[in-house]
């Protein structure tokens, strides 16, 4: 099979590089583009719909199998709700096909425009971590392929390779199947409980108090006001609606997942409109619009879940020069560090304008995998000058509160801090060379952090 050499990048837009692109359309033909790369000792790296931020899913000037053509799905069970599906499958078509028939992914993140491989390598979470897990939490086995060949690996079987390839950035090999189980639904819809919260430590101390009774919880906070103000948010709760939680309009169509993609943003902006002051007045609208207190609303599960999915490539809108992810985690014991690092970005002035935090349950036995009980921080920060030294102190204190940046969002965390924020590294290290014993699976973010 042929490979086209194309310009890609993440979701931040750049670095943007050229790759020899693969796009298989059945396993066999994944099977032989691996085996003629193993053969003439080249790199690869797989691919799912791009939406990790940085330069996990590329590897410049070398070959990238995209995974998109991957996308059947297999076998499903519906008394169990276990589903057998080929890696390329997006989030997005299994809630298309089975929210009517009353299943809903396990774990969502905040775009459903990510595939299943793509998912399970980042190990990804949701709003409900910290009473579901990640999304490994609900994979039972996947069939990987490397240069060796197909290998079947079990959970409770295969827990070595299970946990080398849950969060391990395609660096394992190429995830071809992936056995999943969905949750039953009565509806598509939430209960949503909203509270507008004054300052960071309120929020951190209702989150607290209160997330136990919310399958969801997110806040979305202003970095940028001060004081007494600091870090003032939006918290917003919720659980799976029921039948008898919806009104006479929603309950004929109770279990909907027809989202039309709305506006997409045609080009990308010459000079983008999100700056200090667009940020700040945005910021100070969205917290204003919430009403004082708490109010209580039934929501679909595609504004609750994926707001941004309705304007498709939102990303232009941050211009030539692209946006950065930076996500954390810091253990629950760390709420001054936490609070500390929400100054330093109100005192920087770093404008993010989608800013959320959200609390971790229990770390699962991926040795790359992200998540590890604690508060979590993302925050979408336009490139601009003074940055990279601020993300560096950033770094500092996370590093500092024994905490860690998320692979998935990051494009410049150097390789001295990510030995220290995952002291898996090299029990994840033994397992790979295993399984990849020639190293012909690597990416620009492998590269760069020297994680391999
Ligand atoms: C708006 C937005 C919101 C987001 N919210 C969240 C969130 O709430 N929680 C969260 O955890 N993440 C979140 N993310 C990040 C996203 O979920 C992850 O980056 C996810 O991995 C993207 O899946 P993808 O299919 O686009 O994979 P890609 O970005 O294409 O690839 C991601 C990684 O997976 C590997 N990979 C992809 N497919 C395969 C395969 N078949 N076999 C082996 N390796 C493979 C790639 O090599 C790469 O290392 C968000 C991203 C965006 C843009």
């Amino acid at each position: 099979m042929l490979g086209h050499y194309e310009n890609i990048s993440g979701w931040g837009r750049t670095p943007q590089y050229q790759s020899k692109i693969f796009r298989p359309t059945s396993s066999a033909e994944l099977r032989s583009v691996v085996d003629s790369i193993a053969a003439n000792n080249e790199n690869v790296i797989g691919r799912g719909l791009g939406r990790s931020y940085g330069d996990a899913a590329f590897l410049a000037g070398e070959n990238v199998i995209d995974l998109n053509f991957l996308n059947r799905i297999l076998d499903v069970n519906y008394d169990s709700g276990e589903i057998l599906v080929e890696s390329g499958v997006s989030l997005d078509s299994l809630m298309r096909i089975f929210v009517p028939k009353g299943y809903f992914v396990p774990v969502t993140p905040g775009t459903r425009y990510v595939t299943v491989g793509g998912a399970l390598a980042s190990d990804v979470h949701g709003k409900n971590h910290h009473i579901d897990g990640s999304i490994s939490d609900h994979i039972s086995s996947f069939t990987l392929i490397t240069e060796n060949g197909q290998t079947t690996v079990d959970k409770e079987l295969n827990q070595e390779y299970f946990n080398a390839t849950r969060g391990g950035m395609g660096l394992t090999g190429i995830i071809e199947t992936v056995k999943l189980k969905l949750v039953p639904i009565e509806t598509s819809y939430v209960n949503v409980h909203t509270t507008r919260v004054q300052n960071l430590e309120a929020l951190i101390k209702t989150m607290k108090d209160t997330d136990d009774n919310y399958k969801y919880s997110v806040a979305w906070i202003d970095c940028l006001s001060k004081g007494q103000f600091l870090g003032r948010s939006v918290l917003t709760q919720a659980n799976d609606a029921l039948l008898g939680d919806l009104d006479r309009s929603k309950i004929e169509n109770a279990r909907h997942f027809n989202t039309k993609s709305g506006l997409s943003i045609p080009f990308e902006f010459p000079i983008s409109p999100l700056n200090k002051a667009t940020i700040k007045a945005f910021n100070t609208m969205w917290y204003f619009k919430t009403k004082k207190g708490e109010t209580d609303s039934v929501e679909h599960f595609a504004s609750f879940f994926h707001p941004l999915d309705g304007i498709g490539e939102w990303n232009r809108i941050y211009g030539k020069t692209g946006f950065t992810q930076y996500q954390f985690v810091v253990p629950d014991n760390k709420e001054a560090e936490l609070i500390e690092i929400v100054e330093l970005l109100a005192k920087k002035e770093v404008s993010s304008f989608l800013a959320v935090l959200k609390r971790f349950g229990p770390k699962n036995g991926g040795y790359l995998s992200f998540p590890t009980k604690g508060w979590t921080l993302a925050l979408d920060i336009a490139i601009q000058a003074g940055l990279s030294e601020v993300l560096d102190q950033l770094d500092d204190l996370v590093v500092n509160a024994n905490g860690r940046v998320y692979f998935a969002k990051d494009a410049r965390v150097s390789p001295n801090h990510i030995h220290k924020m995952y002291p898996d590294i090299d029990k994840w290290r033994t397992v790979r060379n295993k399984l990849d014993p020639n190293r012909i699976f690597t990416s620009n973010l492998a590269l760069r952090t020297k994680l391999i």
